[in-house]
């Protein structure tokens, strides 16, 4: 058994009430590689914005749960070096669907968790949250429940149709599981495609896909139901079509790639919403940057030299994120 604590990390609880009294919110990046890692990192000290690095089930499986806990603590220790004398960074387990793998990962250090639970009936997530809950909060790590499916594909979490959140169950939920903080699904989802081509628009201009709006009524009820209440949207990239052009360019094939736009997540980091899960934005930077380099250098055979561009571009990412997107810039 260790802290969170002894490893230098912090748990979510006074950085979300910081966050919705402020009207920014937090950023949530998955990480499962080093160069990775470094660009967030990097990014977050360079803007003093409190951060969480996420595990999910794939990052598990690619990298190691063990390795990742120990690279979380070395970020700590890196951070600092870089600077930033006081690190707000949680790590955080993304998806848990167990009360035996969040228990472990409370164990081993992580001062946050998520329990997803929101694909069982109402009364079993309620029961399965609640005991997650009351372990974890002995050790005073937070723990992120979910109500509401979310459409798209993670690696561990895919469903055909999103079913959102309903705005009169949350108080009940919320009390009886004693949660710290709320998935909802408001139209977000998981992947880089994150809707299909019916569901959209076409801009006639640029013959690009425009998504249909986020369900902000439900937001909306939701705030009004748990003023003040930490709320969390998954599956918020944005696909930067930048990075699907230059992906295409250079020998990649992603047609019509769709995210969330930016001004809606702008407009939900005001609210109540006081963190934003972003994976796929990453894994787009880090791809588009790699086949940009080697198409150009057919020589390059270094990983360091197409991935320090790699990484170069995360970062670049990162801090548009952070300042122009979630506001958390100055924050830690
Ligand atoms: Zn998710």
């Amino acid at each position: 058994m260790v802290s969170f604590k002894e490893l230098g990390l912090v748990n979510t609880r006074e950085m979300f009430a910081k966050a919705v009294k402020g009207g920014y919110a937090i950023p949530a990046f998955n990480f499962n590689n080093m160069e990775q890692l470094q660009a967030i990192i990097q990014a977050a000290a360079e803007l003093r914005s409190p951060v969480i690095l996420q595990v999910s089930k794939g990052a598990r499986n690619y990298a190691n749960q063990t390795l990742l806990r120990y690279m979380a603590q070395g970020a700590v220790e890196y951070a600092k070096e870089l600077g930033w004398e006081n690190p707000q960074i949680v790590l955080h387990l993304d998806h848990g669907d167990s009360f035996e793998l969040c228990k472990s990962c409370v164990d081993f250090g992580f001062s946050s968790v998520m329990i997803d639970a929101s694909s069982l009936p109402y009364e079993d997530n309620i029961a399965l949250t609640k005991k997650v809950v009351d372990y974890a909060h002995k050790y005073d790590v937070t723990v992120e429940a979910e109500l509401g499916v979310l459409a798209g594909v993670e690696e561990e979490v895919a469903s055909e149709v999103s079913h959102y959140t309903k705005p009169e169950e949350v108080v009940d939920f919320a009390t009886r599981t004693g949660c710290d903080s709320l998935a909802i699904s408001i139209g977000t989802s998981h992947g880089a495609y994150k809707f299909k081509p019916e569901q959209c628009t076409r801009d006639p201009k640029t013959g690009r896909l425009v998504p249909p709006p986020l369900a902000f009524d439900v937001l909306k009820g939701v705030e009004e139901q748990l003023p003040g209440f930490p709320i969390v949207l998954h599956g918020s990239s944005s696909v930067p079509q930048e990075y699907v052009d230059m992906i295409n360019k250079y020998g990649g094939k992603l047609p019509d790639a769709v995210g969330i736009p930016e001004e809606q997540l702008r407009l939900a980091a005001k609210s109540a919403v006081c963190k934003i899960n972003i994976d796929s934005d990453s894994r787009l930077a880090m791809t588009a940057a790699v086949r940009k380099d080697l198409y150009e250098n057919p020589g390059h055979f270094d990983p360091r030299q197409y991935l320090k561009p790699a990484r170069d571009e995360m970062k670049k990412m990162y801090i548009h994120k952070i300042v122009e997107v979630l506001g958390s810039d100055g924050k830690a």
